[in-house]
């Protein structure tokens, strides 16, 4: 039988692709790579055409292959995938630092870089070239070979601890069950909720409700369960997940992994001639220096600290008076939070999903890129997924050309990996023979699904969150380069690469765009100008506190990566953040570090400051559309050539003005939370 991940079609056969087929479809690549690099290291005189061209088609090759293997790992877990896929990693690993210690492959950039036709070249070409060198540098190409030697093997050791990382969370996530048998415990907790914890109890063959750390499962019990005791038992569990305090069981502990993790990271900084991991993880993102990046959040900690600390002292004053309570716990703060909230602006999150069925939410979202960018979508069924559930979808563009396609896949469930994600699927370029490679883009949340006849109701976060992902979609599909290592967000430093997802958020507040995003699932009425206003003005409730959260992360990972790594440094660090940030003191057992897998399993380490850095650019972006109309076609149209088409082909600050016409300023983010 021939091996579907193998053969080059336009998007991967998910009817065909079994677990048996990742090893050797891997393996095959990563040699037939290996033979490739060797063999155009040793031409003579290398060129885009002979030295370039081979190097990208065989990469694209194994990334096509690649992509759905990763993509099933985290969505549909199972054992034999996930067998196979820890096979598949040290390969890719070793292909990594065969690649990125290959002399024959250096040399051969810089010979390209000097060579005569080189000023002939694209920008985009020119870029690209630049950007590998850095990576060998990087990647310790310089190094004599003992030193190159250690840092393979601190590279495929990373690689190891990072998915064992993984693992272990959502092991220890899904060791976890909290099943409560009477009602009358679970007061003040919406019917959507209940239904889905009796369901959840059902498929797993018990009486009664269950929760679990799941989001959606978590989330509802923390806002509106008026049983302290069932809040704090989740808020524990959660908060302790993976590490030694986690009463479910220990064996998922990530406390040395993390530690062997930063110690690595620092030895590979090192051997690279840097001070510290932060140091080297800002290498390629657009902020210049490690104090930059410090600098940058603490001085929005310091603009962000006066308003938090009135926002929690108000939520205090609100429960003593309301609900006489003296103290508030951590597990207390958003189920009163959402009290406040209600009494303020009278507005329930929970109430508000029948105004944001899964159809009304989706077509408008494809209204809105229509309005934007004049693109139309639609759904194609003939195509295989890996899941009922799973919807496929092409964008055509304003001449109705097929742009790219996506798959769309909304609802949690067993097995697959909390939290939203867009994943590249398969990558824009232009091929040997001058034809357009469409993209195909994963667009992953974990939403509740439908429940009986009814459509799936989201709430306005999760509303967002899909906007969000679908931001991070555009940037990969609607990339204009011809280069894959520069297409859609492929060469986009971390720190930038936030910007085209947050920004689209940014529509889901604005009336206008809300009449045709909202409407409820059995009258399809929008959401009333009335409970509009309020929506608007809730907005900004505890703004503070939640960039203060953000910040409190961004900082941890950041000073984390800067300091010297020793036994307790993560609760040290992790002590003095919480002191100098946070508004709402939390319990020595907290381990939230333990579950951070951006840092620890994803591409955030000494990167998480990205997501404030990168609103920065998102709000003033968004403020262009502020003054010229938020659906004005030209700003819609200038975005997207000026920043959504061009990708990693150059610098983000370049990018950002020429489409603002002057450099980003922290302004319209501080007037967008009412901080200013
Ligand atoms: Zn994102």
């Amino acid at each position: 039988m021939s091996n579907p991940l193998l053969e080059i079609t336009n998007v991967p056969q998910f009817d065909r692709i079994k677990p048996e087929h990742f090893v050797e479809a891997i393996s095959t690549l990563v040699a037939e790579t290996k033979k490739i690099s060797d063999e155009v290291a040793k031409i003579e005189n290398p060129t885009w055409e002979n030295f370039y061209r081979p190097q990208e088609h065989i990469s694209d090759k194994l990334s096509r292959a690649f992509a759905p293997i990763s993509h099933l790992n985290a969505v549909m877990n199972s054992d034999e995938i996930r067998t196979a896929y820890q096979q598949i990693l040290p390969m890719l690993s070793d292909l990594d630092t065969f690649v990125g210690q290959h002399q024959g492959l250096y040399e051969g950039f810089k010979k390209l870089k000097e060579s005569q036709k080189y000023q002939s070249y694209t920008q985009e070409q020119k870029k690209a070239i630049e950007n590998a060198l850095r990576d060998f540098t990087l990647s310790g190409i310089a190094l004599n070979s003992e030193d190159q030697k250690r840092f393979g093997e601190i590279s495929s050791r990373l690689s190891e601890l990072s998915s064992k990382f993984n693992n272990n969370v959502l092991d220890a996530t899904g060791a976890f069950e909290l099943i409560i048998e009477n009602i009358d415990e679970l007061k003040g907790l919406p019917q959507s909720a209940i239904d889905a914890a009796t369901l959840s109890a059902k498929t797993k063959g018990k009486e009664g409700y269950r929760f679990t750390l799941d989001y959606p499962s978590y989330l509802p019990a923390m806002l509106y369960c008026e049983n302290e005791t069932i809040r704090e038992t989740l808020y524990k569990a959660f908060s302790t997940r993976a590490s030694d305090c986690y009463e479910v069981g220990k064996e998922w502990d990530n406390t040395e992994i993390i530690n062997e993790i930063l110690e690595l990271r620092l030895e590979k900084a090192q051997l690279l001639g840097m001070k510290n991991y932060a140091e080297l993880s800002i290498a390629p993102k657009m902020a210049q220096s490690t104090e930059q990046v410090v600098n940058f959040l603490e001085n929005l900690t310091a603009q962000s600290k006066a308003q938090g600390n009135k926002e929690i002292q108000e939520l205090y004053d609100f429960a003593l008076k309301h609900y006489g309570k003296e103290k508030l716990n951590p597990w207390d703060i958003a189920f009163y939070s959402e009290k406040q909230k209600e009494a303020l602006y009278s507005i329930n999150d929970e109430a508000l999903r029948a105004y944001f069925p899964e159809p009304r939410v989706v077509a408008g979202l494809f209204e809105l890129v229509n309005r934007l960018y004049g693109v139309t979508i639609e759904k194609d069924e003939s195509v295989a997924t890996w899941h009922k559930d799973v919807k496929f979808y092409k964008i055509f563009d304003k001449d109705g050309k097929h742009k790219a396609s996506f798959y769309m896949d909304l609802y949690a469930r067993e097995h697959k990996r909390g939290g939203a994600w867009m994943a590249g699927c398969v990558t824009k370029r232009v091929d040997e023979q001058g034809n357009d490679i469409i993209p195909v883009a994963f667009l992953t949340c974990n939403f509740n699904g439908p429940v009986g006849d009814n459509p799936a109701l989201f709430t306005h976060s999760e509303v967002t969150t899909l906007f969000h992902e679908f931001g991070h979609g555009m940037h990969h599909m609607m990339t204009e380069v011809k280069v894959a290592a520069l297409s859609g967000i492929a060469g986009v430093p971390w720190d930038a690469v936030e910007l085209p997802s947050q920004f689209m958020e940014n529509w889901c507040w604005e009336a206008d765009a809300l009449e045709f995003i909202s409407g409820h699932f059995e009258t399809n009425e929008p959401l009333s100008k009335d409970m509009l206003d309020k929506m608007l003005k809730a907005k900004n409730y505890q703004a503070a506190m939640f960039v203060l959260r953000q910040l409190e992360f961004g900082l941890f990972d950041f000073r984390l990566h800067l300091a010297k790594p020793h036994k307790n440094i993560v609760m040290e660090t992790l002590g003095q953040v919480k002191k100098d940030v946070a508004v709402v003191p939390s319990p020595d057992y907290i381990r939230t570090p333990h579950s951070f897998g951006h840092i620890f399993a994803g591409g955030y380490a000494a990167g998480y400051y990205s997501y404030l850095w990168a609103e920065v650019l998102s709000a003033d972006a968004f403020s262009k559309f502020e003054e010229d109309g938020i659906f004005n076609r030209e700003t819609g149209l200038s975005f997207l050539k000026n920043i959504l088409s061009k990708g990693g082909s150059d610098e983000p600050s370049t990018l950002f003005k020429n489409f603002r016409g002057r450099e980003a300023s922290l302004n319209a983010l501080l007037r967008h939370k009412g901080i200013a």
